[in-house]
């Protein structure tokens, strides 16, 4: 499916490198300045401007990664997410957006847009049907996520692709429980990717920051809202995120592997009501998401059965955290209904199927024998009060 000069894992290994030719170091010299003597009046390097050594060498990686030309870092998600949308909606234009989307990226629409004259329409399906219905004269943009959070749906990617092309509508996706790893939408049409990179690309949990990756024409258009935003990432950040994507190919193998082994367990474990995983061939779009996927990925959900408290669960279990965020190398659960969903009401929860007991888990890189350990235990304990 990659249709890569080379492969993945040289990728995030070697490309956009800087050479240390002072000391021969292994790896990428780091460059913290703020101000640079001009070259030649063309380049004026300024860290705001998204072009200080460190930066432009990480954006030729992760351009790399989605088979795209161009790439910007950006100091977190939102940040990424929200300049990107900036960058392509002006008053009067109006977006499409999958329902199913992360609560951020919902809030900034739902809370700055209408400020902006910007109008916006939600698709309660993932069908492209669905998209379809909702365009209008005056649609600039088509946004969707998949596998989108927490329940795992599968969007038909090229799908909704070709018919924002017939259009000529934009589409964006937030790419960020595939990583690059297991998706890579430009190959199948989509104009502008949008990850979190605190999320698989950082993968330790100790990073915040976000990518938008696109044409070179394209990043062009997001550069010059970039710029007057001011939400560039430190050099210093850039630094470790190089480091730390060195080994997204590894780590995000070792996720998906263990995903798919815990999903099949709590999918025949009696205590579990129901799992949502593409990797499983009771998932509704399981075709879909083998088709357009690499791997299934790292993020899984699922339902105790009834009598089960979901809280307790989450009490009892000692490898497994309780906490924020995900993607991290070690394995985390939490509710949605009471932190990423907390802010809907509850008829908007259920209206997208989530439920009270619901849990998402983020799995790790752990022996899968200890995940099923601890799992077992919690539930034990559980019978046992
Ligand atoms: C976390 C997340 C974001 C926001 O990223 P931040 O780095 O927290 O700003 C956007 N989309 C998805 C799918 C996420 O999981």
């Amino acid at each position: 499916m990659k249709s890569k000069e080379i492969g993945f894992n040289t990728i995030c290994t070697h490309a956009g490198e800087i050479e240390d030719k002072q000391f021969k170091g292994a790896i990428s010299p780091i460059y913290l300045s703020t101000s640079y003597a001009f070259e030649d009046v063309d380049i004026k390097r300024y860290p705001r401007y998204f072009n200080t050594p460190n930066q432009e060498a990480l954006c030729k990686k992760i351009a790399l990664l989605e088979n795209a030309e161009s790439s910007l870092i950006f100091g977190s998600g939102m940040a990424a997410i929200s300049t990107a949308l900036f960058a392509f909606l002006n008053g009067g234009d109006h977006i499409v957006l999958q329902r199913t989307i992360y609560g951020g990226t919902a809030n900034l629409v739902n809370e700055e847009f209408e400020k902006h004259n910007i109008k916006y329409s939600y698709v309660d399906s993932q069908e492209p049907e669905g998209f379809l219905d909702k365009i209008k004269d005056n649609t600039k943009v088509i946004y969707i996520e998949t596998p989108s959070n927490p329940l795992l749906t599968i969007t038909d990617i090229k799908a909704i692709a070709d018919l924002a092309k017939a259009k000529g509508i934009i589409t964006m996706i937030d790419n960020t429980f595939a990583s690059p790893v297991n998706q890579n939408p430009i190959d199948l049409g989509i104009d502008i990717v949008l990850h979190s990179a605190t999320k698989y690309l950082g993968g330790h949990s100790d990073i915040l920051a976000g990518v938008v990756i696109s044409s070179e024409d394209k990043i062009n258009t997001v550069f010059q809202m970039a710029k007057n935003l001011g939400g560039n990432l430190s050099d210093y950040t850039v630094w470790l995120l190089e480091r730390s994507l060195k080994t997204m190919g590894l780590r995000v193998k070792a996720q998906n592997e263990n995903a798919q082994v815990l999903a099949e367990y709590l999918y025949a474990n009696n205590k579990v009501a129901k799992v949502y995983y593409p990797g499983l061939t009771s998932h509704p779009e399981h075709e879909l998401a083998k088709a357009q996927m690499n791997g299934f990925g790292g993020m899984l959900s699922f339902e105790l059965i009834e009598g089960l408290n979901a809280d307790e669960f989450q009490k009892k279990l000692q490898l497994i955290k309780s906490s924020m965020s995900l993607a991290g190398v070690e394995s985390t659960i939490l509710s949605p209904s009471k932190t990423s969903h907390g802010l809907l009401t509850p008829e908007e929860r259920a209206k997208q199927g989530i439920k009270d007991g619901l849990l998402r888990f983020s799995v790790g890189i752990e022996e899968p024998e200890d995940l099923i350990a601890d799992i077992e235990q919690a539930l034990k304990a559980m019978s046992e009060n």
